[in-house]
């Protein structure tokens, strides 16, 4: 595995690989790697010739109050992963070699991006996560990435951004990888302490409640919110959502998503079910956001 510094790097190993008719899969990251990471460069493996792993802790997409400078860091561990898993490439900039002096671009997904995540951490969040991406995309030209469905609004916002500027990659949501408990993992999981970690497990436990209530036919919501505030959880949003829009829904009459955001002791968590409408036609099915489907 080669870890390279530099766009020109990885451009030239790209441009190689290539020439050799070789596919390319990306995996973005922000490191600190945990199995949900590794089951993301398990799929890109599984499938591509060149496996290019970024890491890249994104100041953009922190707001000023937020936990860039806490974020867990251990490059040599996560090199090391990576390795075991056959990446071929680990891409980790430093963040001039990303945002030069002069840069001036951002690019904004209305809507998608501006409720839930986007309302909470604020519009920077999401367009910090676009630009990123979409500057991955324009150094790796990858064939394929690979994202988690652990951050379902992510994946929205980036097939958005591939829809609507035509980027020729091919966008992979991969399933929630979670903790024995439940716990969804998280590379911010760290910074739960004991009293913290036993109580975030509320978050899954939730969820299920709600996908529990949906088959017995009772409010969603409501059940997932009473788990929680055994917990003495109170969420930042717990929202039934359509699954491709986001848009608030009541009913599952189409594939929803329901979402969780809440702090936990001093902990920022996220988690999310999908519940399944009923049952519609495959080709009605075909760009659903879960499981591994094409952009
Ligand atoms: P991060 O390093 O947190 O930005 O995450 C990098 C990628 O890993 C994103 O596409 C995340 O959605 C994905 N990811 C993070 N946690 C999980 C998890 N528990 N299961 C599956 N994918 C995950």
């Amino acid at each position: 595995m080669r870890i390279l510094r530099t766009i020109a790097e990885v451009r030239s190993a790209i441009r190689e690989a290539r020439a050799d008719g070789q596919t390319v899969g990306l995996v973005p990251t922000m490191g600190a790697f945990h199995e949900g990471h590794l089951s993301l460069m398990r799929e890109a493996r599984a499938h591509h010739d060149l496996v290019v792993v970024s890491l890249f802790v994104n100041p953009t997409q922190f707001a000023p109050n937020e936990d860039l400078s806490t974020y867990p860091r251990d490059e040599a561990r996560d090199a090391e992963l990576a390795k075991a898993e056959g990446v071929d490439i680990l891409f980790a900039p430093e963040p001039a070699e990303i945002y030069p002096e002069g840069f001036a671009t951002s690019i904004h997904v209305a809507g998608i991006s501006e409720v839930l995540d986007g309302a909470i951490r604020g519009a920077h969040h999401f367009d910090g996560v676009a630009t990123v991406v979409t500057k991955l995309f324009g150094i790796v030209r990858p064939d394929a990435a690979y994202f988690g469905q652990k951050d379902a609004q992510q994946v929205l916002v980036v097939r958005r951004v591939v829809r609507d500027l035509d980027l020729d990659v091919r966008i992979v949501a991969c399933p929630i990888v979670r903790e024995a408990d439940g716990l969804a993992m998280s590379s911010r999981n760290v910074h739960l302490d004991a009293d913290a970690r036993e109580r975030a497990t509320a978050l899954s436990r939730a969820l299920d409640a709600g996908a529990a209530a949906l088959r017995s036919g009772d409010p969603i919501v409501p059940a997932a919110r009473a788990v929680l505030a055994e917990s003495g959880i109170d969420p930042e949003y717990l929202e039934l959502r359509d699954a491709e829009t986001l848009e608030p829904v009541t009913r599952v009459d189409r594939d929803a998503l329901l979402l969780v955001a809440a702090r936990v002791g001093t902990t920022r968590l996220i988690d999310n079910h999908l519940l399944r409408g009923p049952y519609a036609p495959a080709s009605a099915t075909a760009s659903l956001p879960d499981g591994k489907d094409d952009a």
